[in-house]
């Protein structure tokens, strides 16, 4: 299974794509995490992403796109993978069909997570999380709260509130993610790929859906 996940920030992308890679064994890959952590160990290109991460807005193509190519570099690349964040716009998306294509890979499916903006910017403010680059958990003050008051569940480390997720920065990058989205929603229209899944109710009827309508997909 080779699969994309398009979604506003906050609608549950990383939530369903992790789920999604640990029950069928797929490489989970989330160009927010990738940069977030080259950002924290200074390397090169984290040193440049930095500003960009801060402020909400895209780090370059070439920074990202030249990041998610080194994973798919050497015999050991991943088969079977699901992306949480890439491609972003259209020319990611040109540069990324280009490199599948080098790979002979298919795409299986774009998964489009439908949610309303006034939705994300309620979900992203109250999201909190936990700093160790260990365990890095995820918490919804509102809908899944940790056990003791913004303490990690699972390394009782701290939790903090990321930079991009403060509101006024959210709602900044929510008007990019629709500046961009409809270009990269219609190319992969184009090639029959996207199934539009709504992004609201629980996390395991949510991936319920994800699951049948890619097989529905598959069928059509
Ligand atoms: P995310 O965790 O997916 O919400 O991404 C957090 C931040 O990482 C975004 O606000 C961007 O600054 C950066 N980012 C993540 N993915 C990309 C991408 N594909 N292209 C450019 N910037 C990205």
């Amino acid at each position: 299974m080779r699969l994309i996940f398009i979604g506003p920030p906050g609608s549950g992308k990383g939530t369903q794509t992790k789920l999604l890679a640990k029950r069928l064994g797929l490489a989970h890959y989330s160009t927010g995490d990738i940069l977030r952590d080259a950002a924290r160990l200074a390397t090169p290109e984290g040193k440049q992403a930095q500003a960009y991460l801060a402020a909400g807005q895209l780090v370059p193509d070439d920074i990202v796109n030249d990041l998610i190519f080194a994973k798919f570099r050497g015999s050991d690349r991943p088969t079977r993978f699901v992306m949480d964040g890439y491609p972003r716009n259209l020319a990611q998306a040109q540069a990324f069909d280009r490199m599948l294509q080098r790979c002979n890979f298919d795409l299986d499916g774009v998964v489009f997570l439908v949610v309303a903006d006034a939705e994300i910017v309620r979900r992203l403010s109250a999201r909190w999380n936990c700093p160790n680059p260990q365990c890095k958990a995820t918490y919804n003050m509102q809908s899944k709260p940790p056990q003791r008051n913004r303490t990690c569940d699972d390394c009782q480390t701290p939790l903090i509130q990321r930079d991009d997720d403060k509101v006024e920065t959210a709602r900044e990058r929510l008007k990019i993610f629709h500046q961009l989205t409809d270009d990269l929603l219609a190319h992969y229209r184009k090639q029959d790929l996207v199934v539009d899944v709504p992004g609201i109710g629980d996390i395991e009827t949510i991936y319920q859906n994800i699951v049948a309508s890619l097989q529905q997909r598959k069928r059509d």
